[in-house]
């Protein structure tokens, strides 16, 4: 591949968002860790060559805790990636956020229990995860949903899944002030971190979660729906947006500098 070539960014297609780019040519990547979920499609967006890699592969093959998160953002990495756009499908635990919400978290809560969430297993590797997500392509998300009325920030709680919350689990986040719920952004966004990567996540509400909607509790049918109707505006967004990245200036390149890191990163 030459430099040209080579893919900047990357979008991370979430449930029932399995495709991006026109024409895309698919590169077959083996990692240390294993396959990822797909070949990694690259093309072009808005002038830019972007990777296109749908996080549950093309088909929903990988359930949310089955997905190979850490050849996944290896893969991206190798391939030259430094920036990753990454949304999902959330349930909204505020009244507030209801199906159709799009929300740009700026904090995350790890309640998953059986992942893999490094990729440094010896040394004293302790990056910095205070803010999870990169502050500059939060702005630029924030930016290309401006005529979608995006809430800016709020907490995005991680759980194992695949069960949805119990009411008393989910009534629980909503107590704690958490916004929304998911099952993806850890460890995905930690790994990113341990790359140098920037990451950022468009969250969609597709459902209230069972704790917020005492009538009713999530289906899986709903999410897809509700996803599948927002899939259009949330590749057109993110369209716009690969076109106004620029340099990055923001300190995620910088995440791992000074450490003695136990494997070379690609
Ligand atoms: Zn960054």
């Amino acid at each position: 591949m030459s430099e040209a070539d080579r893919p900047e960014i990357a979008v991370i297609g979430g449930s029932g968002f399995y495709t991006f780019l026109e024409a895309p040519r698919e590169v077959e990547v083996d990692t240390p860790y294993g396959k990822p979920s797909a070949p990694i499609a690259i093309g072009t967006v808005g002038g830019r060559t972007v990777a296109f890699l749908p996080r549950h592969g093309p088909r929903h093959d990988f359930p949310a805790h089955k997905v190979n998160y850490r050849a996944n953002m290896w893969a991206l990495r190798s391939l030259g990636v430094r920036q990753v756009l990454a949304p999902c499908a959330v349930g909204g635990l505020q009244v507030e956020y209801g199906p159709g919400t799009f929300l740009v978290p700026d904090q995350l809560v790890d309640r998953t229990t059986a992942r893999i969430q490094t990729y440094y297993d010896a040394g004293a590797c302790h990056i910095s995860f205070a803010d999870p997500y990169c502050s500059r392509l939060r702005g630029h998300l924030l930016d290309g949903l401006a005529g979608h009325d995006p809430v800016d920030g709020g907490t995005m709680v991680v759980i194992e899944g695949p069960r949805f919350s119990t009411r008393a689990e989910s009534r629980w986040y909503a107590a704690q002030d958490w916004a929304v719920v998911g099952m993806t952004s850890h460890p995905e966004a930690v790994l990113a971190r341990e790359l140098a990567l920037c990451y950022a996540t468009i969250a969609l509400v597709t459902d209230h979660d069972a704790g917020v909607d005492e009538a009713s509790a999530v289906s899986v049918d709903a999410v897809f729906e509700v996803f599948a109707a927002h899939t259009d505006t949330l590749k057109s967004v993110l369209t716009g947006v690969v076109g106004e990245l620029g340099e990055r200036d923001c300190s995620c390149s910088h995440a791992v500098d000074g450490m003695d890191l136990p494997v070379t990163l690609p």
